[in-house]
Formats: C-alpha cells, sequence, structure tokens
C-alpha cells in the first residue's frame, strides 16, 4: 500500500517532513522522500527503510514500484489528478493498482492513550486561550486583532501552531458558519462566535463560545439556551454502541423544538486527531457505532441571517462507560 496523505504518513511512520510517500508491504516499510529530509527522516521514522529520491518524489516512487508485477493499493483521496498520472506512468503497465481510500483513517479513529492525553492537553490549552481571548471581547475590537491573539497565545503555551484559521466573527457576521476574521470592529449589542484550536505534537482540538457584547435581548437569551441544550443533549447521549446519527438526531430534535432546527445548518460534529476533521462523522443519517476511544466534537449551532449566529463546541472522548469531556470552560451565555 502506498500512502501518501501527511496525517496517515505521521501515524504509520512518525515522518513528520512535508514530502513523502510510504511504501507498506506484508514485512517491511520503506520511506521515499528527498535529500532535505535525510537526518530527520532517519530520526522520525527509524523503521522505515528510507529510499531518498532525486528528482520528482512521484517518479522516484513509480520507478522503484515499475520493477515488480504487485499490487499496490493506494488512496485516490490523497493524490491529484496530475500526480496521479506522472506516478501511474512512471511504475510502467505491468503493476496493478487497488483504490483503497480510508484504510489508515480507520485505524486513526479509535485513539491510544497516549493520542488522548495529547489532545486532552491541546484541549486545555485551547480552553485557557479561549478565556483569556474573551476577556478581550469588547466594542471597538478588530475581529482580526482577537484571531492574531489567539494564534500568539496558542504558540506562547506551548502549541505548534492553530488547528484552522480561527474563526472570530462578531454581529452579522457570526450568521456565517466559516466566517474568516475580518478589519470589521466589534460592536455593541451583538454576539460574537470565536472558534480556535491548538495543534500540540501533531493532534488538534477545536473549542467554540459565543459571547453577546451587552446585555443579550430576550429572543437571543433563548436561542442561546435552545442551543446549550442541544448540545448537552448530544453531549449525554455520547456512549460506545450508538450510532453516530443517534447524537446528531440528539441535538437536532432540541432545536426542533425550539422551532429553530432549520437554522441548524451543519452536522453535530466530527471526529478529531491528526486532522481537524476526521471519522466520524455526527451527522444525518450516520449508522456508524461509536467506539471507546474515539475522539469527537459536539457542536450545535443556530444561525439566522442579518442577526448572527449561536455555536457551542467542546472535544468528547468516548470512553468504556460513557464518555470524557476534554475542553472544561464553561459554557453558559457570557455578556461582556
Ligand atoms: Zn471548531
Ligand atoms: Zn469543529
Amino acid at each position: 500500500m502506498l500512502v501518501s496523505g501527511p496525517a496517515d504518513l505521521f501515524y504509520l511512520s512518525g515522518f513528520t517532513g512535508d514530502s513523502g510517500v510510504l511504501l507498506v508491504e506484508s514485512s517491511r516499510v520503506a520511506l521515499f522522500t528527498d535529500g532535505r529530509f535525510t537526518v530527520q527522516a532517519r530520526d522520525e521514522a527509524p523503521h522505515a527503510k528510507l529510499r531518498i529520491v532525486r528528482g520528482p518524489l512521484t517518479i522516484g516512487v513509480g520507478q522503484y514500484l515499475s520493477s515488480s508485477r504487485r499490487c499496490v493499493a493506494y488512496a485516490p483521496s490523497q493524490w491529484s489528478v496530475a500526480s496521479w498520472k506522472v506516478l501511474r506512468r512512471a511504475a510502467g503497465a505491468r503493476l496493478r493498482w487497488r483504490a483503497a481510500d480510508g484504510l489508515v483513517a480507520g485505524l486513526r479513529t479509535v485513539k491510544a492513550p497516549v493520542e488522548v492525553d495529547t489532545i486532552r492537553e491541546a484541549g486545555g490549552i485551547a480552553c485557557e486561550v479561549m478565556e483569556e481571548v474573551i476577556g478581550m471581547v469588547r466594542a471597538g475590537v478588530m475581529e482580526l486583532d482577537l484571531a492574531a491573539e489567539i494564534g500568539y497565545r496558542i504558540r506562547r503555551k506551548g502549541a505548534s501552531g492553530e488547528s484552522f484559521e480561527a474563526i472570530v466573527a462578531g454581529g452579522p457576521r457570526s450568521a456565517l458558519p466559516h466566517a474568516r476574521p475580518t478589519s470589521r470592529r466589534i460592536g455593541k449589542n451583538e454576539l460574537v462566535v470565536l472558534d480556535l484550536g491548538a495543534i500540540l505534537r501533531r493532534y488538534c482540538s477545536d473549542i467554540t463560545r459565543t459571547v453577546f457584547v451587552g446585555r443579550a435581548p430576550t429572543r437571543i437569551r433563548r436561542w442561546y439556551q435552545a442551543v446549550q441544550e442541544a448540545q448537552a443533549a448530544a453531549r449525554e447521549c455520547i456512549r460506545p454502541g450508538i450510532a453516530a446519527g443517534e447524537v446528531d438526531a440528539a441535538a437536532r430534535r432540541v432545536l426542533d423544538r425550539y422551532g429553530l432546527a432549520r437554522h441548524f445548518v451543519h452536522s453535530t460534529g466530527h471526529g478529531l486527531g491528526l486532522e481537524i476533521h476526521e471519522e466520524p462523522r455526527l451527522a444525518r443519517g450516520q449508522e456508524r457505532l461509536l467506539e471507546a476511544g474515539m475522539v469527537v466534537t459536539i457542536e450545535p449551532g443556530v444561525y439566522v441571517e442579518g442577526t448572527g449566529g449561536i455555536r457551542i463546541e467542546d472535544d468528547i472522548l468516548v470512553t468504556a462507560n460513557g464518555s470524557e469531556l476534554l475542553t472544561r470552560l464553561g459554557r453558559d451565555l457570557l455578556e461582556l
């Protein structure tokens, strides 16, 4: 099997360089990379046979494979159309290919204790940064200023970076679930959604809180309460053996009771690990059963165009008996 996705490659070999392909055979593993990574690869992936390629990596891998008649599995989602063509041409006609997406991603869904510990620690950093940055939210502050503080503080706390570009969205922009921070200044009497995450030793965390600048009107309080209850309902049903779609349904049922289900425009959560979005997806109709050791987010939201949005997100570990919250930070409505 050829593995080229960075997360899969790290998971199987330990290599973190940004250019590499792993060839996994039944009794051996070879890591193809280029001269820039010789020392790093030897250090990080001592169990893999190192093959330093001169020239384009894909051609090097293809030429190596061309000497055999083997059947090679590959993940189509990890290859661009262009590099796939180059690989096939270099590998020649004798090789047989078998598309097999998600094999390593499947292994990655259930975390080992050391992975859980790292995500828990990354979650702790995210909580600290969230708390600090919420303390800086006030009318007149730019979304981009808050986003910059998030990035800076995450690194100052020892994380290598952000799991994704932090979302800081005030007023009507908070109704855009994936708003990019802008030079817009936070106004009085508006919602602000903050969604951030830290990467610690390759593992991601992900947390969202929504605050109100000023005193929240009744309508906003009601929306907030609905999202908070939906989030709690989804969190409470997490345990091994429950279908991912059931968790999603639990959140949706609460929002439906409030007449807000149509304003919940995304899925309830996602797996979390080496990548910010992994299996399992906690979405409508997902039959995949949760297992102890999976780490997922729970993040229902309500988005009303022109007015604003509310999302509350936490990271949860599925345990043998139920679940453990990895992002311990209050989630009652804060009026600043
Ligand atoms: Zn998030
Ligand atoms: Zn998320």
